[in-house]
């Protein structure tokens, strides 16, 4: 398969289980349907496990358990003449724990084929929302700030280099914000701030990584949670058809999780979208 093109390096795990066996009824022909197969489906669910590894708790990971389980009524539930048909219902049902991505392959080892053989099987790879390419074009909210290194000249630069990126894009006038601080830090700079709304084809794992790449090309550097930055861009929210797509994994989260409390945010976004929507609520 080919690889999944994934913006940062902790969107890479994988939870594996691989020959998850039992007897289906699926097939073109009437011996099949009535007497029965052993299929084995491996399934490769691409997700972000450091949170789990963090807590401890299998509530913040996917459980193989569960996967196996819905995995296992499909295989010996209603029988469907192809292979295909199985592996998309699978990789349906394990697509709706939460997995960025899925690979099923689902295998039939005493397929109907007059010939010595070892194996057949069909593999599939499906991508769940965040990964997926948006029909239509998605519509997106960006958060732009900076309080470093000539922050006006920062948000002017990060404002045409997503111009570059999105379609039918408006700017809100920049306002000047007091930086917040975590208690034990000094103060800082005050922030440069503005919203961008705009659409794009990009899933919304590959416009973060959009986002990521201006922030570095401006010099960000993300040793300090935070910290003050030269460029920082936040995906506010993104919806496909005016459905606001959510997520709750660290890498993204969507809506972005602090927007709504952030007058910075909120009051830009108004200005240039009067009509939009957070978490189901008007803006303003
Ligand atoms: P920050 O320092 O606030 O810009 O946070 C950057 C980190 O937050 C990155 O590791 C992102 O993967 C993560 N993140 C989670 N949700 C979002 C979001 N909606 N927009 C931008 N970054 C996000």
């Amino acid at each position: 398969m080919p690889d999944l093109h994934l913006p940062t390096g902790a969107l890479a795990d994988r939870i594996e289980l691989t020959g998850l066996t039992a007897r289906g009824r699926h097939g073109v022909f009437d011996h099949e349907k009535a007497e029965g197969q052993d299929f084995t489906v491996d399934i490769v669910l691409h997700t972000t496990t450091a949170r789990a590894a963090a807590s401890d708790d299998l509530s913040d990971t996917i459980s193989y358990a569960d996967v196996a389980d819905e995995a296992v009524r499909l295989i010996t539930g209603e029988p469907v003449d192809l292979i295909e048909t199985l592996a998309e219902r699978i990789a349906e049902s394990a697509l709706a724990t939460g997995a960025l991505a899925v690979d099923v392959t689902v295998h039939k080892p005493s397929a109907p084929i007059p010939h010595t053989f070892g194996d057949v099987s069909v593999s599939i790879r499906r991508l769940g929302v965040l990964l997926a390419t948006p029909k239509p074009a998605a519509e997106v909210v960006v958060g732009i700030g900076s309080n470093l290194g000539d922050p006006v000249t920062q948000v002017e630069i990060g404002a045409a280099k997503l111009a570059r990126i999105l379609e039918y894009e408006q700017m809100s006038r920049t306002r000047v914000t007091p930086a917040e601080v975590a208690p034990s830090q000094p103060t800082q700079p005050n922030y440069i701030n503005a919203v961008m709304i705009g659409r794009t084809r990009l899933s919304p794992l590959g416009l973060l990584a959009e986002l990521q790449r201006i922030e570095d090309e401006q010099g960000r550097t993300r040793e300090e949670h935070w910290g003050p930055r030269t460029l920082d861009l936040d995906l506010i929210s993104y919806k496909i058809a005016d459905r606001e797509i959510t997520s709750d994994d660290p890498d993204l989260t969507l809506p972005h999780p602090r927007a709504h409390l952030r007058n910075f945010v909120m009051e830009p976004w108004a200005e240039v979208d009067p009509w939009g929507h957070l978490r189901g609520k008007p803006i303003r």
